[in-house]
């Protein structure tokens, strides 16, 4: 049993073990990355037990390590297999990505067990990162802002959003991206939609561009904004920029192990209502990002968990203005014993491109 299915087990005391699915979580104990399917492949951890691995036969890993394997193939009923090693009353913590399709099936071969969230259950288990995933996260931001440095050189006057969408996703590629989640190019009205698909617009002189791109590189993530504007801002413009900046910079010192998740979103939140844009800050302040790019914890109203070192999230606030424009800028951040640090760092300055 290796060191974080010991964590995980430390944690999860009163529980009678842990059925991992293949995705982030099964990747975060073995490494491996199975294609998810109809076809049932699950780790089940339980103290005091070896780590067993139930896999179709024709996906067998190549090495199982300390695995215990137990193969099943079509035509077999691979929830039985699960159920031979379960408690007939116990309870067990499920990967969040867990399909329902087999968790509802390994209801009906085991009526008596209970289900529990491994998030809800395991709230710090994959949300404090160790060092070697916040130097993956902080490779995969580097290769993000890198992104963010070259596309300031290309042409956006004349050209479609989907153009420079197409731009972000070869940069992050070409940066070492091996998957590509999202690039959001939001230009002029359309910036006031935070998850603006790139479409057809034709940016022109005057818009504002809100850019948000990012994705997996090594199996960490990568997520960051900036929001830049073709030709000379208007003082408008530039004025609601200032505050989003100065709320990301505020909430950014905040950072500090203890803190309160809600705290961070409660000060980005402050500054934004003060200047009298409260109402335009339409989302919460950030989210936790590791083997995936959205995950536990958020910063988010009601959320009390405390900060600890080695947890790694975004810090993004936003205004957004319907039919008008909007703005973001999103940084990831890990906490240390000290405060904040970014693991992003691109000019936070409001840059004037063409
Ligand atoms: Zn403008
Ligand atoms: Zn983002
Ligand atoms: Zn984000």
């Amino acid at each position: 049993m290796n060191a974080r299915m010991s964590r995980a087990l430390d944690q999860a005391a009163g529980l009678d073990g842990l059925l991992i699915t293949p995705g982030p979580d099964l990747a975060y104990f073995t490494g491996q990355r199975p294609p998810i399917t109809e076809r049932l492949t699950l780790l089940v951890l339980r103290p005091g037990h070896q780590p067993h691995l139930i896999v179709p036969a024709l996906e067998l890993p190549h090495d199982p390590g300390e695995l215990t394997l137990i193969a099943w193939e079509d035509g077999d009923d691979p929830y039985a297999l699960v159920a031979d090693l379960l408690d007939p009353r116990g309870r067990y913590a499920v990967s969040d990505s867990a399909w329902a399709l087999h968790l509802l099936a390994l209801q009906q071969v085991a009526p008596q067990t209970r289900y529990t969230s491994m998030t809800a259950t395991l709230p710090m288990l994959r949300a404090v990162k160790d060092a070697d995933e916040v130097a993956l996260l902080a490779a995969a931001g580097a290769a993000a802002d890198a992104t963010y440095e070259q596309i300031l050189g290309v042409r956006f006057a004349g050209r479609t959003e989907r153009a420079i969408a197409d731009d972000l996703a070869r940069l992050l590629r070409e940066h070492g991206h091996s998957q590509v989640d999202f690039t959001i190019v939001a230009s002029g009205p359309n910036g006031a939609d935070p998850h603006h698909e790139a479409g057809d617009r034709v940016i022109g002189e005057g818009d504002m561009v809100v850019l948000d791109f990012g994705g997996l590189k090594d199996g960490y993530g990568s997520d960051t904004t900036r929001t830049v504007h073709v030709g000379e801002p208007s003082a408008v413009e530039r004025e609601v920029f200032d505050v989003v900046r100065a709320a990301q910079q505020a909430a950014f010192e905040a950072v500090r192990p203890g803190v309160a998740c809600q705290d961070i979103d409660r000060v980005a939140r402050r500054i934004i209502e003060d200047a009298g844009y409260g109402e335009f800050f339409i989302h919460r302040t950030g989210h936790g990002i590791g083997l995936t790019t959205h995950e536990p914890p958020y910063l988010v109203r009601g959320e009390e968990q405390p900060l600890v070192p080695g947890m790694c999230f975004s810090i993004e606030p936003g205004i957004y203005l319907p039919g008008r424009f909007g703005v973001r800028i999103e940084d990831i951040v890990t906490v240390t014993s000290s405060g904040g640090r970014r693991l992003n760092d691109t000019d936070h300055e409001l840059a004037v491109i063409w």
